[in-house]
């Protein structure tokens, strides 16, 4: 682990899934001089479809018997018959955390409804028989979220967070996209990959 970035190489290998040099991005040669060959031009697109050809023919076998007890080599994500594992750190769905009763952690101070850049937050608050705050109403619009997460960032009780939802963010009715509190409640076990992980980033860079 290098001690002055705490970047740990192998761990973030493990969470991206392949190893970091194969990412390092290639030189680019900006004035390459072509070759009698490459300027005949048909024969390199014949190459290219050829490479074309075995990537997707390897990724149909790949799919349609899978090597038994071996790892898939090939990058290719199957979706929707498979899901992509997101990072932590991705920014999807904004979610309300749920206590373990299930009711909101939120405690409708109204932070993140002054905080969103896009005005998606709409907040009316009630006072409970023990007098502590609560949302009686907390609408989402996603219409207009951008996911910025300032409000996952601004809430005091980690009752709103970016999820790692990434399906029906967008409907053709923006009606649809209005989500009510029930609507955004989750369990705070469903986001609790999100949960470690903002405490560790906030508390590294904010405070
Ligand atoms: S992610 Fe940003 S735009 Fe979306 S609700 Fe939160 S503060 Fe608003
Ligand atoms: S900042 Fe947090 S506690 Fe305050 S209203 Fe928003 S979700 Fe609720």
């Amino acid at each position: 682990m290098d001690k002055k970035t705490d970047f740990d190489q192998t761990k973030l290998e493990e969470m991206v899934g392949v190893p970091l040099d194969r990412l390092k991005p290639k030189r680019v040669h900006r004035n390459p001089e072509l070759t009698l060959w490459e300027k005949i031009y048909v024969p390199e697109v014949v190459r290219g479809l050829g490479i074309t050809t075995r990537h997707f023919v390897s990724n149909m076998i790949g799919f349609v018997a899978p090597p038994s007890g071996k790892k898939r080599s090939i990058f290719t994500v199957y979706y929707p018959e498979e899901k992509v594992e997101l990072p932590p750190a991705y920014r999807g769905r904004p979610v309300l955390v749920a206590k373990a009763d299930g009711t909101e952690k939120c405690v409708a101070c109204g932070l993140c409804e002054k905080i969103c850049p896009a005005k998606a937050i709409t907040i009316e608050a009630l006072e409970n028989a023990m007098g502590e705050r609560y949302p009686y109403k907390y609408t989402l619009d996603g219409s207009r979220c951008v996911y910025c997460g300032y409000c996952e960032e601004v809430c005091p009780k980690e009752a709103i967070v970016m999820s790692a939802e990434y399906e029906g963010l967008a409907e053709r009715d923006r009606r649809q996209m209005i989500y009510s509190k029930e609507q955004l409640l989750r369990s705070e076990e469903s986001v609790k990959g999100r949960l470690e992980y903002i405490r560790r980033i906030y508390a590294k860079w904010n405070y």
